[in-house]
């Protein structure tokens, strides 16, 4: 499906607020649509282009894209066959825009020194990337316990007394809304940064959704979901259950786990399907070649990038303040020998 804007031929986006798409060149907007309307227009049996519709630049051969911008013309793009074979359920809906980003990303980094010039500039906005990335939703629940042997030592002036003795905790766990990143296409330490999303706010799928925004299908192995899924649920019984105040025993710190190697569980996780969450996604060459990478969470509006420091000013700064220091200490001679004199 393509999304070209009827009255000035730009590519249109899907404005979440408003349940419209919208052109962001000439204003125009089609009517909002209910969302019954939406989930009709999504999946196709007509087979996926090859081409740009629009100006005939070839697309991506990658089977796993599902919603293209492209580089030449702009042009958006879903492959509405692939949609309908695929198994999304559920989308979360952008939640603030690429001008709103750029205003926090000038905030947060505004109180840094020699900031890059223009990196956040209006001008740049176009650069930014909007991108659906895939997760698997699991719901988990069962039984956690840990069994073992705690040694405690009490020093009383030079004698130590050692007791041992026998502990075990155990706990029903029940966790719901478990997202695990489905593609190796964005790195697992942006996904951490970037998470939580929040699932409450999510809509059913529907292919218009994608309007503007780039989308891969999951391109991961779900068989290696169920040991994330386990080590987490293993992780959070783990701190919920073991805070020193709760273990009868003052001598073990939260340092001291003995117990935490000890354990036997039977978790259950229960496959939800594959949502799409919003991520904007913005890169910057600098002079010198480097290129700083910003990703925001376009719902929560959480930021993985580093600060923008132009290497360049920072040293020509650095030279000022030196020539500086010189004029003062030059200043304070000049007063002294007027003192001597
Ligand atoms: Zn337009
Ligand atoms: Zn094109």
């Amino acid at each position: 499906m393509e999304f070209r804007c009827p009255s000035c031929g730009a590519a249109m986006r899907w404005d979440f607020d408003n349940q419209h798409l919208c052109c962001d060149y000439c204003g125009h907007h089609e009517l909002p649509l209910s969302k019954n309307d939406v989930r009709k227009m999504t999946g196709s049996d007509a087979p996926d282009p090859a081409t740009c519709p629009s100006c005939g630049a070839p697309l991506p051969e990658d089977p796993t894209t599902i919603a293209h911008v492209c580089p030449y013309c702009g042009d958006s793009l879903t492959m509405s066959h692939r949609i309908g074979q695929s198994r999304i359920v559920g989308i979360v809906p952008i939640k603030f825009t690429k001008r709103q980003m750029f205003d926090l990303l000038m905030r947060k980094y505004s109180n840094k020194l020699c900031l890059v010039p223009d990196i956040f500039s209006e001008d740049r906005l176009k650069e930014v990337q909007t991108e659906f990335i895939p997760y698997r939703v699991y719901d988990a629940s069962g039984d956690v316990w840990y069994r073992g042997e705690l040694t405690a030592t009490k020093t009383t002036g030079d004698s130590e007394t050692i007791s041992t003795y026998d502990a075990s905790l155990a706990a029903k766990v029940a966790y719901s809304d478990i997202t695990i990143l489905a593609t190796d296409r964005v790195p697992d330490e942006v996904s951490l940064a970037l998470e939580p999303f929040d699932l409450e706010e999510a809509m059913h799928f529907a292919e218009p959704y994608l309007a503007g925004s780039v989308c891969h299908l999951p391109n991961t192995d779900p068989q290696g979901d169920y040991e994330k899924i386990d080590s987490e649920a293993l992780d959070k019984s783990w701190k919920a259950l073991y805070t020193p105040g709760r273990i009868a025993c003052a001598y073990v710190t939260p340092d001291d786990e003995p117990l935490k190697h000890d354990y036997q569980r039977n978790i259950t996780a229960t496959a939800r399907g594959t949502y799409l969450l919003p991520v904007y996604q913005y890169s910057y060459r600098m002079r010198n070649g480097r290129v700083l990478a910003y990703y925001l969470n376009a719902q929560t509006q959480e930021v993985f990038g580093q600060a923008p420091i132009d290497r360049g000013r920072v040293a020509l700064a650095s030279v000022s303040l030196a020539f500086m220091a010189a004029s003062i200490v030059a200043l304070a001679l000049a007063v002294l020998l007027m003192i001597g004199g």
